[in-house]
């Protein structure tokens, strides 16, 4: 898939904003704070109703105005797609695809596939396994509805559960009134039951990226490394329900739910050794990009297409060598890459189809 054109109304530093990009490898560069990176993240709400970093629908308003909007016009399967996007400061959001308003956010899975790479996704290794959790969420919520649906009940249970214990940890010692034994009974059954459709699910993205990673990672490293994700789980479907049983006291005393895939993690294991534990710097970032680049393949193997990539900023924080892997593997997709200066670029005559300077929230085209 490709974006052809992507509109604004009072987003972040951008007032108003028309841009049509190419179907191959677009530029944005400028100095720092200019409103690169807006753009991107604006792309990727137009596509996925939310932003990348996760901050707040409010804060993606202009300072000092009510409410934003994002038009994206995008081609998937030679089908043209419009997507509105409506940020309301006090109000919900609303989405509209082809002038057609969703009766639910939800209903725009699928429409689009982005995938975003920024400079935080090169720390994922080193990072803790929140943010680990947070790349396996963020791409399959992207790739099954089911699965969103299901991760957004279980964690509605889990902070109902939490709600619970935290109450039963500060009422009298003694045994749970029965009320609460009850609700605890019924936010159990719920999280057994999401919570091993996740990580069935789960079990089979990491299966599937394995697939990809190996290779990948081999090309990278010249044939030195071999890359293995690990599903480390919190605890394996068969042992859930005893371990729920089990750890009820614990739980109740520390106030929250301790056991299940909510404390999932993701392993990374080179030639058998976990980097996470023993990675050099440069190894684990390696990995990451591997990682990410893995995540593209997997997503056109499933949506049949290629996804639009977002680089935001990651040659920088890349060796000569690591850079010209990634830029290798972008030939064939569109890409939006942003940069500070593209002096190196030009150097290295790499292909760029079209140019964008930025200035303070003012896109230039074509300024080389
Ligand atoms: P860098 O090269 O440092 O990454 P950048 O060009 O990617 O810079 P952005 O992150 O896109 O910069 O834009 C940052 C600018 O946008 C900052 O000056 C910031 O104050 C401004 N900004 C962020 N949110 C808003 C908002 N809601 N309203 C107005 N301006 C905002
Ligand atoms: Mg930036």
């Amino acid at each position: 898939m490709y974006i052809e054109r992507l509109e604004l109304k009072n987003f972040r530093n951008y007032e108003s904003l028309s841009i049509t990009f190419d179907k191959g490898i677009n530029i944005l560069y400028g100095k720092n704070a200019q409103g690169k990176t807006n753009i991107l993240e604006a792309v990727f709400a137009g596509c996925t109703s939310r932003s990348h970093k996760s901050a707040k629908d409010r804060e993606l308003i202009k300072f000092g105005e009510e409410e934003a909007h994002v038009k994206v016009n995008l081609i998937k399967n030679e089908i043209p797609y419009r997507i509105d996007l409506h940020i309301k400061k006090n109000r919900a959001k609303g989405i509209a695809v082809k002038g057609v308003p969703l009766r639910k956010i939800s209903d725009l899975f699928g429409t689009a596939n982005v995938v975003f790479f920024s400079p935080e996704d090169l720390s994922l290794i080193k990072d803790g396994p929140a943010e680990r959790r947070r790349f396996i969420d963020t791409e399959l919520c992207q790739l099954d509805r089911i699965y969103t649906h299901d991760l957004i009940s279980y964690n509605k249970v889990v902070e109902q559960k939490n709600k619970l214990l935290k109450d039963m940890s500060e009422e009298a010692q003694g045994a749970p009134s029965s009320e609460s034994a009850l609700s605890m009974e019924v936010y159990n059954e719920q999280l057994l039951k999401y919570g091993c459709s996740i990580m069935e699910r789960r079990a089979k993205f990491i299966k599937e990226l394995n697939g990809f990673i190996k290779d990948i990672h081999m090309n990278i490293t010249g044939g030195s490394e071999v890359l293995k994700l690990n599903y480390e789980k919190n605890v394996s479907e068969s042992d859930f329900a005893s371990m729920l049983a089990m750890n009820m006291d614990r739980e109740i005393k520390n106030g929250c739910s301790l056991t299940g895939p909510h404390r999932d993690d993701l392993g990374f294991k080179v030639n058998n050794v976990d980097l996470r534990k023993f990675g050099s710097q440069g190894q684990q970032k390696t990995a990451s990009l591997s990682l990410k680049m893995a995540e593209i393949s997997l997503v056109e193997s499933v949506i049949g297409e290629k996804p639009v990539l977002l680089l935001d900023d990651v040659l920088s924080e890349l060796d000569r060598n690591r850079q010209d892997q990634l830029l290798d593997s972008i030939k064939d997709i569109q890409t939006l890459l942003t940069c500070t200066g593209i002096d190196d670029l030009i150097e290295r005559r790499f292909r760029m189809d079209k140019v964008f300077y930025i200035e303070n929230g003012v896109v230039i085209n074509g300024k080389v």
